[in-house]
């Protein structure tokens, strides 16, 4: 049974800033705030961490590894 228009919604999984890879529920992810302006919330995948892909913060363009 399905109702027309329905939509299933459901918790956003959080996503890399750089790359935009999803992070898996249980991917040792890490969530930081930028060490620079403190104001952007920087979030790096196991993955992108492993390739050494560094990471640029949205606000203030603080580079880091
Ligand atoms: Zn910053």
């Amino acid at each position: 049974m399905s109702i027309r228009g329905a939509k299933i919604y459901g918790p956003q999984p959080p996503a890399d800033s750089m790359t935009n890879w999803s992070l898996a529920p249980l991917e040792r992810g890490v969530e930081f705030v930028c060490p620079n302006c403190g104001k952007a919330t920087i979030i790096r995948s196991y993955k992108s961490r492993k390739l050494g892909i560094s990471y640029k913060c949205p606000v203030c363009g603080f580079e880091g590894p």
